[in-house]
């Protein structure tokens, strides 16, 4: 601290002073001291999955990410393990949608062939799968609806567990239900058990909130609702002490896991939920609203693209995330294999 009367440094940097910067001076000091690390098999790549051989179709505004056939998925899954990526979510896109959503726990639906044909080409990919309704019903939202167009609770439970434990039957490592439906979780394990699937985790989309981050997704996944909006299962993005009793619940109904979503303008949630459960491993979705704006950015010169996506990410590892969902997985596990 500078002396104000003799304009002479203080005390404080005298012979034994404090000095942080030391740890900071070569890259190798650096990297033997840094807290948190990031690495691509704590990326998980989410795929946008269409029936058929059609090639992949770019998404508009989500630059450099594409919905992919099943018949894509092979050279995909390759592509991603050579990259040392090793888990994606998978979510599909049905050529029929219908208000129950039946396509979704359908034996050949578009998730069931995907999860196969992920696992026939790289069989150590973890495949996690989405399980919600709104990309199979024709009404866009996350459940059975009552006459007045309200999300019924308890009777699309029934559904979301016929969904898991169709995911299950074909292969998946991992379900993620993502509605935000009370009783989700318990209903999910208690069907998978009764089907003799053990062995397949619930990756609870635990704390989920209402927000504006998502519209690129609603495109990539053609599950944009067709009236209203979701903010009646989807939480408040003011509330975080409810986040904190959102995931107590899925811990009781016997969750392996839970995320957070959206992951940028929720860290604090991110810290809050790891220090709440951390015995458990906890994902945060960096959402296509978040890849969006870093994208458009780099597209037009005003940020460095690598440096922001590697901060972004070890931004959310660092608040506590074992694991981040991510559209820039590809890119970041390149970055990450070469030589910094
Ligand atoms: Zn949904």
């Amino acid at each position: 601290m500078a002396d104000l009367d003799t304009g002479r440094v203080g005390a404080a940097f005298g012979p034994g002073a404090a000095r942080p910067r030391r740890w900071r001076r070569t890259s190798a000091l650096r990297d033997l001291v840094r807290e948190t690390t990031l690495a691509p098999d704590d990326l998980v790549q989410p795929l946008f999955v269409v029936e058929g051989r059609g090639e992949r179709v770019p998404i508009a505004s989500m630059p450099g990410v594409d919905q992919l056939s099943v018949e894509a998925l092979a050279a995909e899954a390759r592509e991603l393990v050579a990259l040392g990526i090793r888990a994606v979510l998978v979510f599909g896109i049905p050529e029929a949608k219908d208000a129950a959503g039946s396509e979704s726990h359908a034996e050949d639906g578009v998730v069931q062939q995907a999860i196969r044909a992920l696992k026939d080409a790289a069989s150590e990919l973890v495949v996690l799968t989405d399980v919600c309704l709104c990309e199979y019903t024709d009404h866009g939202h996350c459940g059975l609806l009552d006459a007045e167009g309200s999300v019924l609770n308890d009777e699309t439970l029934e559904i979301l567990a016929r969904i898991a434990v169709s995911h299950g039957e074909a292969g998946a490592d991992v379900v993620a239900p993502s509605g935000m439906i009370d009783g989700m979780v318990g209903a999910i394990r208690t069907a998978l058990d009764e089907d003799g699937l053990q062995r397949v985790a619930i990756l609870s989309y635990a704390v989920k909130y209402a927000s504006a981050f998502y519209g690129p997704f609603r495109e990539a996944a053609e599950g944009a609702p067709a009236f209203g909006d979701r903010r009646s299962h989807q939480m408040d993005p003011a509330n975080a002490r409810e986040a904190l009793r959102e995931a107590d619940l899925d811990v009781e109904q016997g969750a392996d896991g839970l995320m957070v979503k959206p992951a940028l303008g929720y860290l604090d949630v991110v810290r809050r939920v790891h220090e709440r459960h951390p015995e458990l491993p906890l994902a945060a979705y960096n959402v296509s609203g978040e890849y969006a704006l870093v994208k458009a950015a780099a597209v037009n010169g005003w940020l460095d693209e690598r440096a922001a996506v590697l901060e972004v990410l070890t931004g959310i590892r660092r608040a506590g995330a074992d694991l981040v969902i991510t559209y820039h997985a590809k890119d970041a596990a390149r970055w990450l294999q070469e030589p910094s």
